[in-house]
């Protein structure tokens, strides 16, 4: 790792730590030439599957535009980022797990509305009602009736 102050290519660890979620390594650098210290983040790469869109198009897995559509569902309401960082992670682990080349965008709402449903019934409905193309009125309040059972 090349120091940033003085672009000296022997640095030195002095501290390294993992997060809370055991998902990223924090370390401490010290450069060897000039003594200045910083840190770097380390993060396991994890490649998601892409997603395939009702209309067959592909489109690479976004986690910005998951979290964004999540949060926009939760606007307002009292669900920490704690809370909705560890749904996306879930989210993102029920993916790989699934272990195949590609996801339906379908998929993946589902995947997001369990989470929201869990996490806040309001967002869940917000959600809901944007993401599933309802067909009719009694489709929208049968969901809504069923949210308890979810
Ligand atoms: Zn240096």
């Amino acid at each position: 790792m090349r120091c940033p102050f003085c672009a000296a290519h022997d640095t030195r660890v002095i501290d390294s730590r993992l997060n809370n979620e055991g998902d990223q390594v924090r370390r401490r650098r010290e450069c060897v030439a000039c003594k200045e210290r910083f840190t770097t983040y380390e993060v396991a790469e994890i490649s998601l599957p892409p997603l395939v869109k009702r209309n067959g198009v592909r489109e690479a897995f976004n986690e910005g535009k998951l979290r964004a559509g999540m949060l926009r569902a939760l606007e307002k309401r009292p669900v920490s980022s704690e809370d909705v960082e560890a749904a996306v992670t879930r989210i993102k682990q029920a993916l790989i797990a699934k272990g195949e080349r590609e996801v339906q965008a379908q998929e993946l709402g589902e995947l997001v509305m369990k989470e929201l449903s869990a996490l806040d019934h309001v967002a869940f409905v917000r959600f809901a009602s944007v993401y599933r193309s309802f067909q009719d009125v009694s489709e929208f309040t049968d969901m809504i009736n069923n949210l308890s059972k979810i």
